[in-house]
């Protein structure tokens, strides 16, 4: 499943190919993917320019003065940039083309999904689709499109932040984490990841974690998505290309998927439990 770090490089791979670029038709192949999708995409954007692509959550957004296409990649969507004339595969759902300056060969927006858990929707110019109205800080300080110069959440991600959420709060450190309310896009994979580097237990309640445990594990959050991020820029150029892999990677991981196994730093038995049906790895020697 795509994570915040696959969304954001996504993000950066098709910004230089589609930002100026004029949006000359949109084919949608269903009516609809995990949602219908609204008359205004079809109506609204050919024609326009897109004059940025954002990112706010796992969601983006390709911006036009007539509004923005809200996308989604859900379970195993795909967003690529392909050559006009690339055969149509069954699960390519959506192509916009855009338009070319002579000589250049034509090139369309492709949306791929097979599971169809994605989505495309609209948001009208000055609006917040309701989808994007009550989400948490981003975790990143450059999320959101950066050169858009758009901000989305005023309040700004750190360790007194999640402090100060989370005073009174008798939920697992791990589920305060995942609630996107409190900060977004720090799914399964990273949230294990981090409380293993803070040394923090999943299972602690989230109101018993000190001020100074929350910088830590803010700094581990912030540091292993720029790290996934980074290494996701090797896979840039498969956004052009029509039949490479789309542009998941694979990672080094310390906890998550490999309980049982022996913990990196300790070499003890990796525990594994359920929180919040989802599988959940850590050391209970070296995560308190
Ligand atoms: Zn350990």
């Amino acid at each position: 499943m795509p994570e915040l770090p696959e969304v954001e490089t996504t993000r950066r791979g098709l910004a230089p190919h589609l930002i100026g670029r004029r949006i000359e038709a949109v084919v949608l192949r269903r009516p609809d993917l995990r949602w219908p999708i609204p008359p205004d995409v079809a109506q609204c954007l050919p024609g326009q320019r897109i004059t940025a692509i954002r990112r706010r959550a796992k969601y983006l957004l390709l911006d036009t003065a007539a509004g923005s296409a809200l996308l989604h990649l859900g379970m195993s969507g795909s967003l690529r940039v392909l050559p006009g004339d690339t055969p149509v595969g069954v699960h390519d759902h959506v192509d916009m083309a855009l338009s070319r300056t002579p000589g250049e060969p034509a090139r369309v927006l492709r949306f791929n999904d097979p599971r169809r858990f994605g989505c495309l929707l609209w948001q009208a110019p000055g609006d917040t689709h309701p989808l994007l109205r009550d989400l948490g800080p981003e975790p990143l300080p450059d999320a959101g499109g950066g050169s858009s110069g758009t901000t989305f959440a005023a309040t700004v991600f750190s360790g007194d932040y999640l402090f100060a959420r989370s005073r009174g709060r008798s939920a697992p450190v791990k589920s305060f984490l995942m609630d996107q309310r409190i900060v977004v896009g720090v799914g399964n994979i990273y949230v294990a990841e981090a409380l293993f580097a803070a040394g923090i237990s999943p299972l602690r309640p989230a109101g018993r974690v000190s001020r100074e445990r929350y910088g830590r594990l803010a700094a581990e959050i912030v540091r292993i998505l720029t790290d996934a991020i980074a290494r996701g820029g090797t896979t840039l150029r498969d956004f052009i290309s029509p039949d490479g892999a789309p542009g998941y990677f694979e990672q080094e991981l310390a906890a998550y998927g490999r309980g049982g196994e022996p913990c990196p730093r300790c070499g003890r038995a990796l525990k594994q439990a359920a929180i919040g049906q989802r599988a959940t790895v850590w050391c209970g020697h070296c995560q308190r």
